[in-house]
């Protein structure tokens, strides 16, 4: 088979082909313009490829409700020029195929479903700490949407004793997002999280408040495998901090042994590494070329 993908980011937007396999065989990518230029190249990519089907996972939030008049658009993206933008019938009307869409998390859980960390399980959740935090869901066999989509990254958080950051969230302030995300970090220490060393107490912090949302989830949707990705999990030494964290504020409560004795195996990074976005959306094509979309 051959399925197009597409992995729609804050700062660029990844075009590629697949198969069913999850194997890419051709990736281009691109800035995150104004939408009408950047759009143009998206076709531009796919109008000779004879695609079967195309799956888009996007940065948010997005409109995922079959029933409204509104369905494919961006919805209240701060992001210029793309809030109200109609992304997927751009699409649909240029290059007429089966279409999957999703938000880019949710596509990422997916993938990790279909060919990665969470291969063969029926649920898992999957975050991205990144220039935002994001998280997609799945469980029972499919991808959580709900009213409107799962936004985990914006989870109101206890603060560290420590902490005096106000936060950097312009919604709520000090939420998940506004404590802990790549630029979070940068202004709370000065530095950008590449650059601090990896016994800085920022690590500790860092994996105070990522282990809280943690706990949620695992609380909340009793998840089979939790995924950590984005470009602030490259700092390796914050999965065992996070695990930590997780069990204490567990505290044995949640009798399982993936818990308490295979936790190192529970919090892991992605499996399908510069590929999770793109994978997942190619996951998404997929299940439209089956399914119709
Ligand atoms: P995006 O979220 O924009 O798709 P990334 O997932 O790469 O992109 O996240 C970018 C953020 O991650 C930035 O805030 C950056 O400072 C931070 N970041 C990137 N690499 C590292 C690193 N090695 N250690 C800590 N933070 C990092
Ligand atoms: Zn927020």
């Amino acid at each position: 088979m051959r399925i197009g993908a597409i992995e729609a980011g804050g700062t660029k937007i990844v075009c590629g082909i697949g198969n069913e396999y999850g194997i890419i065989e051709d990736r281009i990518h691109f800035p995150t313009e104004q939408p009408e230029p950047t759009m143009e190249k998206v076709i531009l990519y796919f109008q000779d490829k004879g695609v079967e089907a195309i799956g888009i996972g996007t940065f948010g939030p997005i409109n995922l409700d079959r029933n409204s008049d509104q369905y494919g658009y961006v919805t209240t993206t701060p992001k210029q020029g793309w809030s109200g933008h109609p992304f997927l019938s751009t699409l649909k009307t240029a290059i007429n195929v089966p279409y999957g869409w999703d938000t880019d998390v949710n596509a990422a859980a997916y993938g990790e479903v279909m060919w990665g960390a969470a291969q063969g399980l029926d649920s898992c959740v999957y975050y991205t700490i990144g220039t935002g935090i994001g998280v997609g869901v799945y469980s029972e066999g499919k991808i959580v949407h709900g009213l409107v989509h799962p936004e985990g990254g914006h989870l109101l958080v206890r603060r560290h004793k420590d902490d005096v950051f106000e936060g950097l969230c312009p919604y709520h302030g000090d939420c998940l997002e506004g404590m802990a995300a790549g630029p979070a970090l940068e202004a709370r220490w000065n530095k950008k999280g590449s650059h601090l060393p990896i016994d800085h107490p920022a690590w500790q912090m860092e994996a105070f408040y990522i282990g809280q949302a943690i706990t949620g989830a695992i609380l909340m949707l009793s998840p089979q495998k939790i995924i950590l990705g984005g470009g602030v999990m490259h700092q390796q030494q914050l999965f065992s901090m996070i695990r930590d964290e997780v069990q204490r504020n567990l505290n044995g409560y949640v009798n399982s042994e993936t818990i308490l004795t295979n936790i190192d195996e529970y919090i892991v990074p992605p499996n399908l590494g510069d590929n999770a976005g793109l994978c997942g959306a190619l996951a998404l094509g997929l299940a439209a070329a089956k399914h119709g979309g």
